[in-house]
């Protein structure tokens, strides 16, 4: 598949309805303008890519619809240079708008399928993350903590403690919480031992699952 002017286009409206739907961060709204949404799903889906909505990437998951993609990385407030960790990688397609806002990103994916089709892919369209890895998200990367942000891509029933404590103090997590439906969660670590909350509306995410590996 390529990316052509007909993408561009499409692109263009996706940008108006997100705008329209609330998101004004620009660096957000360019990436999704520039980024080729349909190369991150299977060629049947070329002719949908660029509506506002989640499709299937196999192994039972879903790319996340773009103003859900949008609204999380607007909470990040991403400022260049930060370190990011992503929970669920799934297609790389918010990796990639991560990537785009500035964010120095670290991305973890639990099915090993989508792992190893994302880690070649991303590369293939330019898109460097610092580190992908196969695991379980919920107990985050230790190794690479502190970050400057986190942010989780699949519906948690609670907000797993390994997750709060690998932020920096100032840090943010964004966290959809909830079993059926999710609540769009931001957490920001205000001190080693105060966390400040906010809640943002609900929506829908395939869940988060623990420890299959
Ligand atoms: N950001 C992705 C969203 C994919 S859906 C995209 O836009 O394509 C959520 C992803 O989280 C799925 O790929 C799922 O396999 C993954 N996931 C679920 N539980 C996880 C866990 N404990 N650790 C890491 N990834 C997990």
């Amino acid at each position: 598949m390529k990316d052509t002017s007909k993408h561009q286009g499409l692109r263009n409206q996706l940008v108006t309805v997100l705008q329209q739907k609330g998101i004004t961060n620009k660096s957000v709204l360019e990436a999704i303008s520039k980024i080729p949404r349909h190369l991150f799903l299977n060629s049947s889906f070329e002719d949908y890519a660029y509506q506002d909505k989640a499709f299937p990437i196999g192994a039972g998951q879903t790319i996340s619809q773009p103003y859900t993609v949008a609204f999380q990385t607007e909470l990040l407030e991403v400022k260049k240079g930060d370190k990011v960790l992503e929970i669920g990688t799934g297609s790389g397609y918010q990796t990639a708008v991560l990537c785009m806002v500035g964010a120095v990103v670290y991305s973890v994916e639990r099915q090993n399928e989508l792992f190893k089709k994302t880690s070649l892919l991303l590369p293939k369209l330019g898109i460097r993350a610092k580190h992908l890895s196969f695991g379980d998200g919920y107990k985050g990367l230790p190794n690479y903590a502190p970050f400057d942000s986190i942010i989780v891509t699949a519906g948690a029933p609670e907000i797993p403690k390994a997750l709060m404590s690998q932020l920096k103090i100032g840090g943010k997590l964004v966290i959809p919480v909830g079993e059926d439906i999710q609540v769009m969660t931001l957490v920001i670590r205000k001190g080693e031992t105060q966390f400040e909350k906010h809640e943002f509306g609900d929506f829908r995410f395939v869940p988060l699952l623990e420890d299959k590996n």
